[in-house]
């Protein structure tokens, strides 16, 4: 990947590509409110990075099917994946990389030596552990010593997926490889977790900016996950929530309650079991886009003693059945509602969804114009 290019080129190479530099501040301030830092926060990220300043990130591949690395890749609009792609200097990524063998490995090499102490290592997947990790090795040396030579000398640490924060799928019972997420191999170091399967890409990004640009990681819970992003559960800020505290559920999928966009919870939704910002932060910045947007009951992914642990149609205990008492009234004639009825915690993230929907919108538009252009 190029590491070489100037702000200058970063800015006329996206411009070139129907990304205005609107629209790519808009980038960096959606990444910016992902992690809990204001807008301003943003737009400093977005001069670093404009100025040159791209962070090395080395980017390993262990147990998983890359779905964390599509997700960062199938965003709506191709601008927003080449605004994301352009922000860091990728330095070793197996999936994307186009050399391979030898070359590959002395890439890794180059790019640890260049940036010791400094580059920010993401890793994907779970780390097998059963008969010395030889269930998963890549040029012949296994996840665990590949990941304790790469997190040795990085500056930060950041474990993207539900796989590497803490086994994933891979470490379903009955765990046949004995799978663990990063953070059980590197005891004693931080590492940031950021579970979801898969993981929203402006969490990455968020982080990864923070980092660059102010040598900082966000505030972390005792699982390592960014607060901002993983303190409040799906069922707090879910538009269906309403719904549920009128007691509409959906009995079966395609009845009249599920069409008309019902709460979810008796089809076996985990959203109150489980924190994330899924409902907040849509994929591929598409409104609605996330499993309960799309009428699929929420399977916990982010909690790792729910998603491939609890069945997925099974109804789980909900701690705090009621609605507070700063939420909205509820109107029985109300069928389908929108993130913004949902309470004030609901509304200031609500405002970085709106922010994502009009960049994503502005980028659409831009690319249409372009394309006319040409
Ligand atoms: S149970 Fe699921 S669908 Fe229903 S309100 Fe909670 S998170 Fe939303």
């Amino acid at each position: 990947m190029d590491n070489s290019s100037s702000g200058d080129n970063l800015l006329a190479r996206l411009e070139a590509k129907g990304v205005s530099r609107r629209d790519f501040l808009k980038v960096c301030t959606i990444a910016a409110g992902a992690v809990g830092l204001p807008a301003w926060a943003g737009e400093q990220m977005a001069e670093k990075a404009a100025g040159g300043a791209k962070p090395s990130v080395i980017w390993l591949h262990f147990q998983e099917c890359t779905g964390c690395t599509e997700s960062l890749l199938r965003t709506s609009h191709p601008g927003v994946a080449e605004v994301i792609l352009d922000l860091i200097s990728l330095d070793y990524h197996e999936t994307l990389f186009a050399a391979a063998g030898h070359q590959i490995e002395e890439a890794m090499e180059q790019a640890i030596a260049a940036n010791k102490g400094k580059y920010v290592l993401v890793v994907e997947g779970a780390i097998p552990r059963k008969d010395g990790g030889i269930y998963c090795q890549v040029g012949g040396k296994n996840a665990i010593d590949t990941l304790n030579r790469v997190a040795a000398d990085a500056g930060a640490i950041i474990a993207l997926g539900s796989c590497a924060s803490f086994g994933g799928v891979a470490a379903a019972e009955p765990n046949p490889t004995d799978a663990t997420g990063a953070p059980m191999i590197l005891k004693g170091k931080t590492v940031v977790t950021l579970p979801g399967c898969p993981a929203n890409p402006y969490n990455l990004l968020g982080v990864v900016l923070q980092y660059a640009t102010f040598k900082t990681l966000p505030k972390l819970d005792k699982l390592g996950r960014p607060e901002f992003a993983y303190a409040r559960t799906i069922h707090e800020d879910c538009p269906r929530r309403p719904h549920f505290d009128a007691g509409r559920f959906a009995q079966k999928f395609g009845d009249d309650g599920h069409r008309a966009g019902y709460c979810l919870y008796k089809l076996g939704c985990k959203g109150p079991a489980t924190h994330a910002n899924c409902s907040l932060l849509p994929f591929c910045e598409v409104p609605g886009a996330w499993p309960v947007g799309i009428g699929h009951p929420c399977v916990g992914c982010t909690e790792q003693q729910v998603a491939f642990r609890v069945p997925i149609h099974t109804t789980i205990d909900v701690e705090r059945p009621t609605a507070p008492g700063t939420y909205p009234a509820i109107h029985p004639d109300h069928s389908v509602v929108g993130p913004a009825a949902v309470g004030l915690g609901g509304l200031a993230v609500g405002a970085i969804v709106g922010a994502g929907v009009v960049a994503s919108k502005k980028l659409t538009a831009e690319s249409e114009k372009h394309e006319e252009r040409e």
